[in-house]
């Protein structure tokens, strides 16, 4: 491990991705996978993420910005690359070049990209059928098909699919809603007929782990890679994936705190007894979200939980230590293991009424992502 810059960094273990993508093939077959790296692969690295990803035999790769697909391009992966919704028509020009594949759900977006004149462009059709974000209507959605079809020869349907809401969420009403979705989309597919070679796909890592019906041709996979739950209700199928990324630091400074005293911005939390206080120079600029500190966020040091204390600052966290013996330079985790012990990102989620996603998609570009292979990764 080269050392960061800074001490504040995030350990990227794309073993782990890598091995993640495995055991989620083994899963959903036979149904290929596709990776999701948008968001610079979740904040892991979308290149390091999406070799990784390959290299586990994922069969392309799904961003959500026309520039995510270009970095991938620029560094030389080859794979299919999906754009996962409709871009800015004057991105179109952009998009062909670099051979990323489009989504479409209006008759605007499909003249966006003829007028950038492409030859045998493969395109996904998105509809929706409840998650009510992007895609075509159901009733709208045979003839944006249509459209796609009638632009032969400068785009070619490559693609149907749709969004699943509330894949995982594990209660009734949740799996009535997710089998709703999909009798809307077979009823859509229903009157496409002979359409020959396209991908047919609904699936995000919940849909893919707990709705065999959503499976189809290929489920696209984001959080799962990355070895993180996208929901309590699918905890029990994310066990045996592998966290890729933790979230580490070395205290910067210690000091003693007399009882009574309070501490950080606000004074908002105040010391019952005389106690060590390390500070940890990672803040909310870095992604450590500033109630943390209010709301039972701990790190690790030592090899035992000590928990947070005062609201976490732009660049700086303080952490009460008891009377333990900690030195400047120890190494602290935020998210990971050490000694045994371990904080997940979903521990982060639980006390900040958040998911997963949001909290490794919010580390930010300010820590350095360092690789790091384990052989237990
Ligand atoms: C982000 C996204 C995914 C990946 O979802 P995960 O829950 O991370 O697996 C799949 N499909 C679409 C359309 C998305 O926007």
């Amino acid at each position: 491990m080269s050392a960061p810059a800074r001490w504040a960094w995030a350990e990227i273990n794309d073993r782990a991705i890598e091995r993640n993508v495995r055991v989620l093939i083994d899963r959903v077959a036979p149904s290929a996978l596709w990776a999701v790296v948008k968001a610079d692969g979740y904040g892991h690295g979308a290149v390091t993420a999406a070799r990784a990803a390959l290299r586990g035999g994922a069969e392309g790769l799904c961003v959500a910005l026309v520039q995510e697909g270009v970095e991938l391009r620029r560094a030389g992966i080859d794979a299919p690359i999906l754009l996962l919704s409709e871009q800015p028509p004057e991105q179109a020009a952009t998009l062909v070049e670099h051979r990323l594949t489009p989504t479409v759900y209006s008759v605007r977006g499909v003249d966006a990209l003829v007028d950038a004149g492409p030859d045998g462009l493969p395109v996904h059709v998105k509809i929706d059928t409840g998650m009510q974000r992007v895609g075509a209507h159901v009733d709208d959605a045979t003839s944006i098909i249509e459209a796609v079809a009638a632009a032969s020869p400068q785009l070619r349907l490559a693609g149907v699919f749709t969004h699943l809401a509330i894949a995982d969420d594990d209660a009734d009403p949740a799996l009535r809603f997710t089998a709703d979705q999909l009798d809307r989309f077979d009823l859509v597919l229903a009157t496409l007929g002979g359409v020959g070679d396209v991908a047919i796909h609904a699936a995000n890592s919940a849909g893919g782990l707990a709705h065999a019906a959503a499976r189809r041709s290929l489920v696209r996979a984001g959080i799962a890679i990355y070895g993180i739950s996208p929901g309590e209700g699918v905890d029990d199928l994310v066990a045996e994936l592998r966290p890729a990324m933790s979230l580490r630091a070395r205290v910067s400074f210690v000091k003693r705190v007399r009882a009574g005293t309070a501490i950080s911005y606000g004074l908002r939390h105040t010391f019952e007894r005389d106690t060590n206080v390390a500070t940890v120079p990672i803040g909310y600029a870095d992604g450590v979200p500033r109630r943390l500190g209010l709301t039972g966020g701990e790190v690790l040091i030592g090899g035992r939980r000590r928990p947070m204390v005062g609201v976490v600052t732009m660049d700086q966290l303080m952490v009460d230590i008891g009377d333990d013996d900690i030195e400047i330079g120890d190494e602290v985790v935020l998210i990971g293991e050490q000694g045994g012990e371990s904080i997940r990102a979903e521990d982060w989620a639980a006390r900040l009424d958040t998911i997963g996603y949001e909290i490794v998609c919010g580390v930010s570009a300010r820590v350095p992502r360092v690789q790091r292979r384990s052989i237990d990764g």
